[in-house]
């Protein structure tokens, strides 16, 4: 029971706040540097689409889960998706998740504009292959990643997926406009444009429910310490990990990027693994994974550690974390959407400590987080707090969303 923590809607002048907020700015600056026109074009075209579809329609007709404004949320009937072309998929969730970033989202608490195709993880199963797809085929279940990269570009060659120059910059599914009009997971149906380079075939003997999150959080959780532990690990066995999770009150965020990344660092070898966060229910969720869970009033007592997971999303703790990284130590932020944030530059100058911040390169990690599940040692199904089938979605997404509960799947 995710404590009595209630979150409301942001209506009114504290939607307006969200949507302009400095951060939101940034990113808008960030999502239109590259490709502004092609992001425009694929929006004039499914307007056009959708215009043309309504007079005169050629497709059927499938259920697509819509945020409508801050707190509501809505099946509407939309057409499927058009055939594949060529390299191009069409796919059937049938395993959706829901992202630590959904909440803040679908309440209005983030820059992205409302009405959006709501959903961006899923394990699904592949109903039609456009021309000269090789390595999917028809009936398959693949793990669906939430960005959109062709594989192909110097970006994608190189794993950095999260960058494809081959679309506009954030390109992913279910952030609506503000992520390129790419639909949502939560739908009878999903196009996958570059179907070779982006669908992962889900080994035999992975359960879908437990691979849902593979397409987005849990490589999410798994990139800090899959960077960076095993080269720690391998010059001090004793290296200990930290992860700063939630620090305020109710931090709005779900909590399942931290805790798969306190399994993995468990599962890559780490003996020691610290998570602070002040929700009792998350840190009851850590100890059952043999996390340390602490509250946030021990962090000052706390002595640095080689791997610091700055998981906040908050300036707070950006700079707690990275107050806490030791000598020859790594912090690495999951990121988040403030604009600006302070930095102990002498401190970490002294203790020649690195950081890193950016987003996941979902496509290039997902493989090497099923080979970790497929061997026994990683277990992400059970941060799952809730599950139910996707006819129910309104209602138990409701209920996800107005508490604090950590991560509901819905079946099809
Ligand atoms: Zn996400
Ligand atoms: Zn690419």
């Amino acid at each position: 029971m995710a404590d009595s923590i209630r979150f409301r809607p942001r209506r009114g002048p504290r939607r307006a706040a969200a949507l302009l907020s400095p951060g939101g700015a940034a990113a808008g600056q960030i999502a239109l540097e590259r490709g502004a026109g092609a992001r425009l074009a694929r929006l004039r075209a499914a307007a056009a689409d959708r215009v043309r579809q309504r007079r005169a329609p050629t497709r059927p007709v499938m259920r697509a889960l819509v945020a409508t404004a801050p707190g509501r949320l809505a099946w509407r009937d939309v057409p499927a998706p058009a055939p594949p072309g060529p390299g191009a998929a069409v796919v059937r969730p049938i395993a959706v998740a829901t992202c630590d970033m959904d909440r803040p989202l679908v309440l209005g608490a983030t820059p992205f504009p409302l009405p959006l195709a709501l959903g961006h993880e899923c394990v699904a199963e592949v109903l039609t292959v456009g021309d000269g797809v090789r390595t999917v085929r028809q009936g398959q279940r693949v793990v669906v990643p939430f960005q959109i990269s062709c594989g192909e570009c110097v970006a994608c060659r190189a794993g950095w997926t999260s960058n494809c120059r081959a679309v506009p910059p954030i390109s992913m599914y279910g952030f609506g406009v503000g992520g390129g009009h790419w639909g949502g997971t939560l739908a009878d149906q999903l196009a996958v444009p570059f179907a070779d380079a982006m669908l992962v075939p889900l080994p035999d003997g992975i359960d879908p429910v437990a691979a849902a999150s593979v397409a987005d959080t849990v490589c999410d959780g798994y990139r800090h310490a899959g960077a960076h532990l095993p080269g720690l690990l391998a010059r001090d066995p004793d290296t200990e990990v930290l992860i700063v999770a939630g620090l305020d009150r109710r931090p709005i965020f779900s909590a399942s990027v931290p805790l798969y990344c306190g399994s993995a660092a468990l599962a890559l070898g780490a003996r020691r693994v610290r998570l602070v966060d002040s929700r009792a229910h998350v840190r009851r969720a850590a100890e059952g994974l043999g996390i340390e869970a602490l509250d946030p009033k021990a962090l000052r007592r706390l002595r640095p550690a080689a791997l610091v997971v700055a998981a906040s999303a908050s300036p707070e703790g950006m700079w707690a974390a990275l107050n806490k990284t030791a000598p020859d130590g790594v912090c690495s932020s999951v990121g988040g959407l403030h604009r600006v944030g302070r930095v102990p530059l002498a401190r970490l100058y002294g203790r020649n400590a690195s950081f890193h911040v950016g987003r996941t390169n979902a496509r290039a990690l997902i493989p090497e987080v099923l080979e970790l599940m497929a061997s026994g040692r990683f277990h992400p199904e059970l941060v799952i707090s809730a599950e139910g089938s996707l006819d129910d979605a309104p209602r138990l997404l409701d209920a996800h969303y107005r508490t604090a509960d950590i991560k509901t799947i819905l079946r099809a």
